[in-house]
């Protein structure tokens, strides 16, 4: 094949008949999952923006408490911002818990408490961007608009064996086009949800399971025998290290806590003490003694790391029992370190030692 032939192959595939058998399939094997039961406008909103960068399994019980606890744009727009990274803990991405509800006190305000319908004004609102405004607009309205997320991108790289780099914004624009000629009147969000869904459970990433698909008989990967090498991905950039030592303060039962600042990364959520660089016991108590905090007993907890998009935290952890000082921490109870504060998950393991140091 010539190289300009390999280039904008999706942008010549028919795309046309793949309604039918797609519409059909999902019809009968959708899963059953809480928000498609009541696809109310707010409902699709909160489950979009749970399930961007997380599994659907994982957002299952997140979405049906923060639904419980939270259940109108009214209701989000008014809980304490504590109470809100409370319900979101554990998610991740914390953003975009702050960015539902700068959205819903905007709803509130200009809206009646309603989301809009239009695409451009769903744009509109923090947190919103391209695919969840088509997915909301879609699935929730009926509108014309594509919804194209990881998923829907592997199913159309494959369909028209298209050897481009499917993280190109050229790429993902096509998408959105070719998508938009062929979305069948009234079911528009069903034919978005439906491509979404084949993408999770048929054409898996590295191991499409192409005998049970129901677009099998019109996708040329599976015709030319490529599919399983698709999608083709530019290498992302290496992740920056840093290196940390994580302490689990103990005093009088309490356990120490400080408040992230409110912009950038996990911003606004509580973490453990930490000093920088990977540090041996004998320094760590040097540090302490240096920021006025007396230490006791020392003892050393497992390694831990967590992957940020662009980043990646190498953890050494101490439990240290301590005396007087660090008067400017949170010093707070089992009952409080499980129910009040929002630990961010990057500090997850020794969330669980701090609470089986704790009576
Ligand atoms: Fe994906 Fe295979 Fe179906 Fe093609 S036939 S869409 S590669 S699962």
């Amino acid at each position: 094949m010539m190289v300009y032939e390999k280039l904008n192959t999706l942008a010549r595939k028919a795309l046309g008949p793949i309604a039918a058998p797609l519409l059909g399939w999902y019809d009968r094997a959708a899963r059953v999952l809480p928000w498609r039961e009541e696809p109310t406008p707010y409902r699709v909103w909160v489950s979009e923006i749970m399930l961007q960068q997380t599994r659907v399994e994982a957002v299952k019980p997140y979405f049906e408490r923060f639904v419980a606890r939270l259940p109108n744009v009214a209701a989000l727009a008014a809980v304490s911002e504590e109470e809100l990274l409370k319900l979101w803990e554990g998610l991740g991405y914390y953003s975009r818990a702050r960015n539902l509800q700068r959205a819903a006190k905007i709803l509130v305000e200009n809206y009646e408490g309603k989301l809009p319908s239009s695409y451009r004004e769903l744009l509109l609102l923090p947190g919103i961007g391209p695919y969840s405004a088509g997915a909301v607009a879609s699935i929730a309205f009926n509108r014309p608009k594509a919804a194209v997320d990881g998923n829907v991108l592997r199913v159309l790289a494959r369909l028209a064996a298209s050897e481009e780099d499917v993280g190109a914004p050229g790429f993902k624009k096509t998408a959105a086009e070719k998508i938009e000629e062929i979305l069948p009147e009234g079911r528009c969000g069903d034919f978005n949800q439906a491509l979404m869904e084949l993408g999770a459970v048929v054409c898996l990433p590295g191991r499409p399971r192409c005998l049970g698909c129901p677009l099998a008989p019109l996708c040329d990967g599976y015709r030319t025998g490529v599919a399983q090498e698709l999608p083709l991905r530019a290498p992302k950039p290496l992740r920056r290290v840093e290196e940390k030592t994580v302490l689990v303060l103990i005093r009088d039962n309490r356990c120490a806590l400080r408040k992230r600042p409110a912009e950038g990364l996990l911003g606004g959520l509580w973490e453990f003490f930490w000093l920088p660089g990977i540090l041996g016991a004998e320094e760590v108590k040097e540090r302490l003694f240096e920021k006025g905090i007396e230490c006791g007993e020392i003892a050393g907890l497992s390694p831990s790391k967590h992957l940020f998009t662009h980043i990646r935290w190498n953890m050494a952890g101490f439990f240290v029992q301590c005396g007087a000082g660090g008067e400017e921490l949170t010093w707070c109870k089992r009952e409080e370190l499980e129910e009040k504060y929002a630990v961010a998950s990057a500090f997850r393991a020794y969330l669980q030692a701090a609470a089986s140091y704790l009576k």
